[in-house]
């Protein structure tokens, strides 16, 4: 027989089949998956390879050589989602596979390979169980001897060490035992458990309200009719999606099938891991993140492929958990950027969940407080079904939130960060000894210029996209289209010379809050802080437990988690995310003050929020402190309508890097062409290329081409087939890569 192979390079020529002899020996081991080494080209180790097909003949019979060695299999599905996924996201088949191996397995580095882990456990010999030490004590005379036996009796398979620890006998005992026959040691596996300390009381399942019922029994009835469909499940934070995500996982374990729950990195918190340990405890739950050792996520992974683990729960690449008979797929905060790779391959989970969900024929179910645009216009259109929770389920009210005119401040000779109603608040939480939280909405590098006059910011023409400003240039540039204009000294809106750089850190916030509250104890959290193992972790909780007054922190501080004595919550200048150099501007706004808003008084009624900001006027803000995402879905639709942004179309990036430039320009020319050319009858509308907004890095050049149009079978064809053009071409210094709808343009 032969096998078909790919070799796990990622040499965009080496993406390709190679024919090998399967030899004898492991015939019958050898299936579509397996993971094996081979020999190949004239080096001398051997390569990680996998078989892909498997076929009677070869048409280079007589030059194929043997697989040498076989080393883990996958199953043939996997291996059709590899190739799949090769296509769509424009990366090697071997790329793929790589998501979908055990952890710790890597054959290069053999010598960092994760093992199996064992421990030795001490057992009777059969023929001496039914032994009574009590009466019949044979040829055993040493007392300690009988210790041993008689501590084994009750306690088998037991350690050397602890044996050691019960008996007060020494280790030569049991050795001397095992040598005349009497023990026995055996090698176990053990697994090392993320979950092993955790002890957590169970729960039961609550009694669902009217809309959680309804949103229940439409789901439970796809998981019951095997029929693949997919729900969006909108409901504001509070609402109670959870609670029907575990009720719905309980069905799915009743039919002796399996789940698989998406959570976004940074939401996958002891606390939310622990509600679902309460409901179904430790050992059918297998948790996969970053933040586990990689002989936690090796053996994670093994208690999966075992049979042993029936619901993953994980971030992005849980989603290639090797889990069997999936009943439901479920993926929570489903707007979270984190479900789009931005690292090869740049797959995106909620597609790869759509496929695994067919093929499974269970429902997908998306849930969120705040839905992703395309989320919520594939809902209206009939694609996704809508499942609304209207009410928090516990009752508990939704924040007051006010938004304050930066502005004003300015012409009322407020020049400090925080407004004087932030700063009387915050006062009067001190006194009170509530919590506040601080929050600064910031993201990437872009510097964006604004008058702090009248809130104007210099904007694109052609895209509506914030201009971005180049400090060596001395240039403002538009980083979809390429437009530029020169640096303005006063406002073209109001002619006033107040304006100013964009980029406020969290470090001079808290230097500002000491400034004006001396006795506050204030903890910050930012890239900068959090980078141990569990950083993010330990601040928070010092925050909750350790009496600390000011929480100031980005992005990280809004998702999953639950602070009772927060009562405050600042946005300190929303326009931050406002002027990001991307489509998604609004939205993101609008769904991260959502968020931000939901932490202050989750329990109690006296929550208060104050989202301070230069465009009061601005929809997404507005739409925010009402908490009104239909009002925020019907304005940003119609704008993505008419400016042809998704879901409108998908955007296309080509991306270029090159340790010369007169080959990058020659080679983003080419693909511009022959894309021109091809990309035409498919109605899709191809950008010159041009440098990316950083245009080097590491001495390589960066070019891009920007395409919009809609991403069909055939346009992915063209894509593919222009690829492989450009890969044959052998160049010396550039690589091309291709990102559809990519979080981040630079
Ligand atoms: P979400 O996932 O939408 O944020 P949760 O499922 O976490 O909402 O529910 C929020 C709170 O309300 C939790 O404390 C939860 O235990 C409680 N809860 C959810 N459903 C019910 C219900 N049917 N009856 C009573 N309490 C509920
Ligand atoms: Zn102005
Ligand atoms: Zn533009």
């Amino acid at each position: 027989m032969i096998a078909e192979v790919i070799i796990n390079r990622s040499s965009k020529k080496l993406n390709r089949i190679f024919d090998y002899n399967i030899p004898n020996d492991i015939k019958d081991l050898i299936v579509i998956g397996s993971k094996v080494l081979v020999p190949f080209g004239n080096t001398k180790t051997l390569e990680e390879a996998y078989v892909v097909g498997i076929k009677e003949n070869s048409d280079y019979k007589d030059k194929i050589k043997d697989i040498a060695k076989l080393e883990e299999n996958l199953t043939d599905k996997q291996i059709d989602l590899a190739k799949w996924m090769s296509k769509r996201y424009f990366c090697n088949v071997s790329d793929c596979i790589k998501l979908m191996l055990t952890p710790g397995t890597r054959t290069k580095n053999k010598e960092n390979r994760i093992q199996d882990k064992t421990i030795n456990c001490v057992y009777l010999k059969k023929d001496i169980e039914e032994i009574n030490f009590d009466i019949d004590i044979g040829k055993i005379k040493s007392e300690k001897h009988k210790r041993v036996l008689k501590f084994l009796k009750e306690n088998e398979g037991c350690t050397i060490s602890e044996i050691e620890g019960f008996t007060d006998c020494s280790r030569a005992i049991v050795n001397t035992l095992v040598k005349n026959g009497y023990l026995e040691i055996i090698e176990k596996k053990i697994q090392r458990n993320p979950l092993i300390n955790k002890n957590v009381e169970k729960t039961e399942n609550l009694k669902l309200n009217e809309e959680q019922e309804i949103a229940f029994n439409k789901i439970l009835n796809s998981i019951k009719e095997n029929i693949y469909r997919e729900y969006l499940l909108y409901g504001v934070t509070g609402s109670g999606k959870t609670e029907i995500y575990l009720q719905l996982i309980n069905k799915v374990l009743e039919l002796k099938k399996t789940a698989i729950v998406l959570v976004p990195e940074i939401s996958l918190t002891p606390q939310m891991i622990d509600r679902f340990i309460a409901r179904f405890g430790k050992e059918k739950i297998a948790v996969l993140h970053s933040k586990l050792s990689i002989g936690e996520r090796h053996d994670e992974w093994n208690k999966i492929k075992e049979n042993k683990a029936k619901i993953v729960i994980g971030a992005r690449s849980a989603i290639f958990a090797p889990i069997q008979n999936i009943g439901i797929i479920i993926i929570d905060e489903e707007h979270d950027s984190s479900y789009k790779s931005e690292s090869n391959p740049k797959y995106d989970a909620k597609e790869v969940a759509r496929k695994i969900s067919k093929e499974n024929m269970c429902p997908l179910v998306l849930g969120s407080a705040t839905p992703d645009l395309n989320t919520y216009y594939n809902a209206q259109q009939g694609n996704i079904e809508l499942l609304k929770l209207t009410k928090r389920a516990n009752e508990s009210k939704l924040p007051d939130v006010s938004i304050i005119d930066l502005k004003q401040e300015l012409a009322n000779g407020n020049r400090s960060m925080l407004s004087n109603s932030l700063y009387s608040l915050i006062e009067k939480n001190l006194k009170n000894k509530k919590q506040t939280i601080l929050f600064l909405n910031r993201r990437g590098f872009s510097t964006f210029i604004m008058c702090r006059n009248c809130g104007y910011t210099v904007k694109c023409k052609n895209c509506n996209i914030s201009l971005t400003y180049h400090r060596f240039e001395n240039k403002l540039k538009c980083h979809y289209c390429g437009y530029e204009e020169n640096i303005v000294k006063t406002c073209p809106e109001c002619h006033s010379d107040k304006i100013r750089y964009f980029g406020t850190g969290t470090q001079k916030l808290e230097e500002e809050v000491h400034k004006q509250f001396p006795n506050a104890k204030t903890i910050r959290m930012d890239i900068d802080t959090v980078s141990k193992k569990n950083s993010h972790e330990d601040i928070l909780n010092k925050f909750k437990n350790e009496g600390i007054d000011i929480l100031i922190g980005t992005q990280m501080i809004v998702k999953g988690h639950h602070f009772p004595n927060v009562t405050l919550v600042g946005v300190m200048a929303a326009d931050s995310s406002l002027n990001i150099d991307d489509y998604r501007a609004n939205e993101r706004t609008f769904q991260i003050l959502t968020q931000v808003a939901g932490r202050a008084g989750r329990e109690s009624s006296d929550g208060k929020v104050i989202i301070q900001t230069y465009n009061p006027d601005n929809f997404a803000i507005k739409c925010a402190k009402k908490q009104d995402y239909n009002l925020f879905y019907q304005t940003e639709i119609e704008l993505r309508r008419q400016l042809k942004y998704p879901p409108f179309c998908d955007i296309i990036l080509i991306n270029f890097n090159s340790l010369n430039e007169k080959e990058i320009i020659d080679t983003s020319n080419l693909v511009y062409e022959y894309l021109n050319e091809n990309l035409k009858k498919e109605k899709f509308r191809v950008f010159k290329p041009m440098p990316s907004p950083i245009d080097k890095i590491q001495n390589k050049f960066r070019w891009r081409i920007i395409i919009k149009g809609n991403m069909t079978e055939e346009a992915n064809e063209i894509l593919n087939n222009c690829l492989k053009e450009i890969y044959n071409k052998n160049l010396k210094y550039t690589r091309v890569s291709v990102d559809v709808n990519p979080n981040n343009m630079m």
